[in-house]
């Protein structure tokens, strides 16, 4: 048995599974030529890599409709067909025809100027990654397809993989690296799975199926128990379910604190499963809906349609408020089919409301969505990473645009919806008086204004012990936000992970935040600290 105590990570909750040990396999291929003699048996292994895919993707296809799309591809007669040319006519390998083939593929569709075929580029290069793996005869890791209860290890996890997580499965999560505000980190807290970050070396001393128990709360993980600790975490399991018995009973009861103020309590989410899972905490509404999960769960930009049908259906899910952030891509944040330019400083860089007012088309498309959506509920619209007046105007402006065309086709929605930003970077701060002016509400997102004040990355474990939300400078930011916004008589809230903070908490009711928004994970215990306060 091994014991470790690591950095906490204000996820709560206790795990003793076995480890699923995430690791993308070497899929570089083989190069060489092949005698006239091996040609056929190159082009029966590429076949037999196709079949193995091609079951494998109509297994998949059940689930999602990407992976229909990516079965088109791996039957797709030019794949076939360039494959078996290099390897009878050039003489090349398997491995080499197929990395070969699928990187000109790739490249036709990249150079299209249709942008949903330009889109087509990842998913082929995705499928190849499947054929590739089948020939090297290694197995590709996808968190969807756990079928047993783990503990998943990794060095690090990306939103497009735990987009794929299925809380039945995965029961805990341990990373080499990434940090507390990273959005893996958050995705686990919306789904109540404990996690801890940053666990240098960790994977060094894992496998494949070795138990571990873990307490995210404490920081503290056992690797291969002895009974006796096998045994002190599954009591501690025991305990940690018998507290949220008791927090549960609390749900009924509005958050008022003991002088009167009746306090907001919302959940932040990434998709309708999310809302559908905050639903039970009695949440006041949602504060945050973190739409880029829609975009980077797809293979293409989502239409306008595409998009309408889930707003609509949060929409109708969830009659409180319903704040839809509009897309905050780039920072961490990628799309498979969408090829951002490589950037020095990406979260100083093109991302958010930058992108959204760059490419107004996409912008359109996304505003029309939501103020369609705005008809079946209490919708509002909230924009990220503001820095200036003239932003925030241009942004408002497209909306009105959005406004008059839907007004002229005669599609309903709310008139009055309302307008809000995120207050997450240093200039909103120092300017949130005009803004206050101009903007229906303020959610303040300490996840980004922490870096950004402190200039300490949020995703950087080296110096975590820094990224501190309670540093005076970000607390004394809050506090001025909370007053510029209340002078204006507008509601000022939090959906930064500050928000479900046990130590915070107090601190921001004491500064007359008026809503906080955050994992539905952390609902209950804040909920809690209300009621004493
Ligand atoms: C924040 O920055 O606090 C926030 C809520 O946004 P995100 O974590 O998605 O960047
Ligand atoms: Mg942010």
């Amino acid at each position: 048995m091994e014991k470790m105590q690591v950095e906490k990570t204000a996820s709560r909750g206790i795990a003793v599974a076995p480890v699923y040990y995430y690791q993308e396999p070497d899929l570089i291929p083989e190069t060489g030529t092949v005698g006239e003699a091996q040609v056929s048996a190159e082009a029966e292994k590429f076949e037999n890599a196709k079949n193995e895919v091609m079951a494998e993707l109509a297994a998949l296809a059940e689930k999602s409709e990407i992976f229909a799309a990516h079965q088109e591809i791996a039957g797709d007669f030019m794949l076939q067909e360039g494959v078996l040319a290099k390897i009878r006519d050039d003489k090349k390998n398997v491995q080499q025809a197929l990395d070969e083939t699928i990187q000109e593929i790739a490249a036709i569709f990249a150079s299209m100027d249709d942008a949903y075929m330009k889109e087509r580029a990842a998913d082929v290069k995705d499928v190849g990654k499947r054929l590739m793996a089948s020939l090297k005869g290694v197995r590709l890791p996808d968190l969807g397809n756990m079928d047993k209860e783990s503990i998943v290890a990794a060095r690090d996890l990306y939103p497009s993989d735990t987009v794929k997580m299925n809380p039945e499965f995965v029961k805990g999560i341990l990373t080499e690296e990434g940090g507390v505000t990273s959005h893996v980190s958050i995705m686990a807290k919306s789904m109540n799975i404990p996690i801890l970050v940053g666990v240098r070396g960790i994977l060094g001393k894992l496998s494949d199926g070795v138990l571990v128990c873990m307490d995210a709360e404490k920081g503290t993980i056992a690797i291969e128990p002895d009974e006796d600790t096998k045994n002190a975490y599954l009591e501690k399991k025991a305990a940690y379910e018998k507290e949220r018995e008791m927090l549960v009973k609390l749900r009924n009861q509005p958050a008022v604190t003991a002088d009167g103020k009746r306090i907001y309590l919302c959940a932040n989410v990434g998709n309708v499963e999310d809302i559908r899972n905050a639903l039970p905490m009695m949440i006041d509404g949602i504060g945050l809906f973190r739409s880029e999960f829609l975009y980077m769960e797809n293979t293409h930009f989502p239409t306008e349609e595409e998009q309408f049908e889930v707003y609509s259906e949060a929409a109708k899910l969830c009659p409180q408020e319903l704040t839809i952030r509009t897309l905050d891509i780039g920072g961490d944040k990628e799309l498979s089919y969408f090829q951002f330019e490589k950037e020095e400083n990406p979260f100083l860089g093109w991302r958010a409301i930058r992108i959204s007012l760059e490419m107004k088309d996409m912008f359109k498309e996304q505003l029309r969505a939501i103020l369609r959506a705005s008809a079946f509920g209490h919708v509002r619209i909230m924009f990220p990473m503001i820095i200036s007046l003239v932003e925030l105007r241009e942004a408002k402006a497209v909306v009105e645009e959005c406004k008059a065309e839907l007004r002229a086709e005669g599609t309903v929605f709310d008139e009055n919806i309302e307008v809000g930003m995120m207050i997450e970077t240093p200039a909103s701060v120092l300017l949130a008086d005009e803004f206050a002016k101009e903007a229906d509400f303020f959610s303040i997102g300490t996840n980004d204004l922490t870096q950004y004040l402190l200039a300490v990355d949020r995703g950087n474990k080296k110096i975590s012990d820094r990224y501190d939300f309670m540093n005076p400078a970000v607390l004394k930011a809050i506090r001025q936000v909370i007053e510029a916004g209340h002078k204006e008589g507008i509601k000022v809230g939090m959906c930064g992970e500050m928000a479900g903070s046990q130590e915070a908490v107090p601190v921001l009711l004491d500064m007359g935040l008026d809503e906080f928004s955050m994992s539905a994970g952390s609902i209950d215990y804040v909920r809690k600290l209300v009621l004493e306060n």
